[in-house]
């Protein structure tokens, strides 16, 4: 059984998503505050992670920093409130795999919480894959732990990132759109929102590339989309 931990400090919403993910067959834990949520999710292993923004003790963006500096790689989704645009590229840029702005359906929640861990748990199924080392750059995907190697270094990276990341890869030098990229990658071909392309791309430059701001490897075409260099 997949386990969410809801770190959110408004017990109706958290009554209301314990009732709809235990219905659709999820265990759930939760914390009703920042340290509490950030201890929860250190050592309880959850599958997923629904991470308020706006906490008691510490806010989700810290947590969600705090989680990815300590190489933890649990898909996270930031519950921002509409009418802060700027948190969705906040959450994001500090390593949430997606963001859901309040006030939600529970459809669309429990789809994205549904992709999110399928991709997981059909990630950790594949086991081991071959080596899919390309020898001119130098990166090599490790799929076991959400990393690449680039010349011999270990770089930690999110789920997002490491999918997105694989199948770029996959057909180098192949055109991607935004929008078939959440498709693909994020499985959603609904509710998108081009910026957590973007983001996501922005943040796997910082940690592939020589030089984020001329990238040799993740390359974007003008007006259409993006594409992996080998
Ligand atoms: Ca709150």
């Amino acid at each position: 059984m997949s386990k969410v931990l809801i770190v959110e400090d408004e017990r109706a919403i958290v009554e209301i998503l314990k009732f709809n993910l235990s219905r659709e067959g999820y265990e759930t834990l939760e914390a009703l505050d920042g340290e509490a949520g950030l201890q929860l999710a250190r050592t309880a292993d959850p599958d997923l992670i629904l991470l308020d923004v706006m906490l008691p003790k510490l806010d989700g963006f810290s947590i969600c920093r705090q989680l990815r500096e300590g190489g933890i790689s649990t898909p996270i989704i930031m519950l921002t409130a509409r009418e802060e645009e700027n948190d969705k590229v906040f959450g994001l840029e500090a390593g949430a795999d997606d963001y859901i702005t309040k006030p939600f359906s529970m459809r669309e929640l429990m789809a994205r919480v549904k992709a999110n861990i399928r991709r997981r748990t059909l990630d950790s199924a594949e086991g081991p894959a071959p080596s899919q080392e390309t020898p001119s750059t130098g990166l090599v995907l490790d799929p076991d732990g959400f990393a690449a190697r680039k010349n011999g270094v270990l770089v930690e990276l999110t789920q997002k990132e490491f999918d997105l990341l694989s199948f770029l890869m996959a057909a180098p030098d192949k055109v991607f759109t935004r929008e078939e990229l959440l498709d693909k990658v994020w499985n959603y071909d609904y509710y998108g929102d081009m910026r957590t392309v973007d983001v996501t791309v922005r943040r796997l430059r910082e940690k592939i590339e020589d030089d984020p701001g001329k990238p040799a490897h993740i390359l974007t075409k003008r007006g259409a989309g993006y594409y992996f260099v080998l």
